[in-house]
């Protein structure tokens, strides 16, 4: 029998961030096809999206106006005494089995007409729910099940130890080693491929395997779910890895790879003519991760006259106006910069260290040229101090002009201890000074946890101060059903550049 993949994105129980197409899954597609492999692609999460708990027409008009956490089919993936009972187990409960075979009966085509299934994972929350329907696959099809996606690193070989369903986990980019894997090659030849062979555990060696064809090949999601009011944002990926080295950041570890800015451009040309899309999201660590990358970037854009509009990462840096008008004249809409903490010695044990100045200077800049600034927090950094929650509101106060939209997020422990490579994990415990941990196990996993009491109360206070000062202020993950709720400050920022914004476009002419 040909070999026959199909690679999900599966629900996650408290919402992905935004509902937007899946790069990973469709720069997997486009290299695995070019390669001659049968491939498919799913996005069961924007499929699901707007399930309620109920189908009863009158029962959903109401349960459609609360929140998540009450309606909310997939929350019983969070449960983290029914998730292990599952899968330790094999007690299922009634919720869950349900909620998977409606996820079966959401597929592009039937599983059992597909050797392999890859499930591509990028959260805890989502771990658990793609364990879960990895095994009632495997199950009910016999299918050889691979695991792969920004959430495996080198400690997921403990999943393997776990759990016999499944049979591969890809580390790191996937699509040369999928390749390879669907080839046949000897498996000790496959990098960033961790297996079994005779009852253990074999991790081999990871490498930067970047393929130079990672043009992604959207065609199997469901494009018309993704967008409303004309904005479908669509998310490009132009480089891997970061030359900052934060403490915390483990996507930023990865060796840095840069494209061409001219392949980047005709990728980008051929997305918006196939997809009929103006609007992208680049999802690298941050689009100034080369300056000189940049640069001949947006100069490419303007001299092809693209006529696309975007949102990117960016780390703040001391530039000059000068550079700020390309962003925007190349079709700049929105920057979104880590501010993180205002405390030194906290900017130290994060590695990133933040100069006031630069950063007022480059949020008046940009600003100044009509980009709209998106700035991340993180509170309860082990160590901060209500002096610092002070310092961030003040900033808040003295910078309102110059940022519309910011995010706070809690300093999260566990996702260091769930993701960090043993050796890369060790060092980092070293410069943790934590007030409250305590560990947890889920889906075969050992973390630790952490909490700051006072987070809500710090979380209260920012979110006042914003509200105050007329700014927009977004959760990491949205808790609400409606997946173009304009609260999203990506969506804000292109609805109000749509609807309001006319000197934009004039800045362009
Ligand atoms: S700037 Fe962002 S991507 Fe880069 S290392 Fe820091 S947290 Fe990671």
């Amino acid at each position: 029998m040909n070999t026959r993949i199909l690679i999900l994105y599966l629900p996650s129980p408290n919402q992905k961030m935004l509902p937007t197409p899946c790069l990973g899954i469709a720069v997997l597609k486009g290299y695995l096809k070019r390669a001659g492999r049968d491939v498919r692609i799913d996005d069961i999460e924007m499929k699901y999206w707007e399930k309620d708990i109920t189908t009863i027409p009158l029962l959903r008009s109401i349960v459609r106006k609360l929140p998540l956490w009450f309606n909310n089919p997939k929350k019983i993936f969070l449960n983290t005494r029914q998730v292990n009972r599952y899968l330790d187990f094999n007690i299922p409960h009634e919720r869950m089995k349900k909620v998977m075979s409606e996820w079966e009966k959401l597929l592009i085509e039937p599983a059992a007409s597909f050797t392999h299934i890859g499930v591509s994972v990028m959260t805890t929350e989502q771990l658990a729910a793609s364990l879960c329907f990895a095994k009632y696959l495997k199950e009910k099809y016999g299918v050889c099940i691979i695991l792969g996606g920004s959430f495996m690193t080198q400690r997921m070989s403990l999943l393997l130890e776990c759990y016999s369903f499944i049979d591969y986990i890809i580390v790191r980019e996937g699509e040369v080693a999928l390749d390879k894997l669907l080839g046949g090659e000897p498996l000790e030849n496959i990098e960033n491929l961790l297996y079994r062979k005779g009852g253990e555990v074999k991790v081999n060696p990871l490498a930067a395997a970047y393929a130079d064809n990672m043009e992604p090949d959207f065609s199997d999601l469901p494009f018309s779910l993704y967008g409303q009011k004309d904005v479908i944002m669509v998310p490009y990926e132009a480089s891997k890895g970061c030359k900052l080295n934060c403490s915390y950041c483990v996507p930023g570890k990865k060796p840095l790879y840069i494209k061409n800015p001219k392949t980047v451009v005709d990728e980008i040309e051929r997305i918006k003519e196939r997809y009929n899309v103006s609007y992208f999201s680049f999802s690298d660590n941050a689009i100034n991760i080369s300056r000189d990358f940049s640069i001949r970037l947006c100069e490419e854009f303007i001299k092809r006259k693209l006529d696309i509009y975007w949102t990117a990462y960016f780390i703040i840096e001391d530039e000059p106006m000068s550079y700020f008008r390309l962003l925007k004249k190349a079709g700049c809409i929105q920057l979104r910069c880590g501010i993180e903490t205002l405390n030194e010695k906290l900017g130290h044990a994060m590695n990133r260290r933040i100069d006031p100045d630069v950063v007022s200077n480059a949020l008046r800049k940009s600003s100044a040229v009509g980009i709209w600034n998106h700035l991340f927090f993180i509170m309860s950094y082990p160590g901060d101090t209500w002096r610092d929650v002070l310092k961030v509101l003040f900033f808040i106060i003295s910078h309102k002009n110059f940022f519309k939209s910011a995010t706070m997020s809690c300093f999260n422990i566990s996702g260091i201890d769930q993701l960090m490579e043993n050796h890369k994990y060790a060092s980092y415990q070293g410069t943790l000074i934590c007030r409250k941990v305590w560990k947890e196990k889920r889906c075969g996993l050992v973390y630790r946890k952490y909490y700051d009491i006072f987070f809500y109360l710090k979380s209260i206070l920012f979110k006042w101060m914003l509200w105050a000062c007329g700014i927009y202020f977004n959760n990491i993950f949205s808790a609400v059903k409606d997946p173009f709720n304009r609260r999203l400050y990506f969506y804000s920022a292109f609805y109000q550049w749509r609807t309001g914004d006319k000197h934009a476009a004039e800045d362009r002419m």
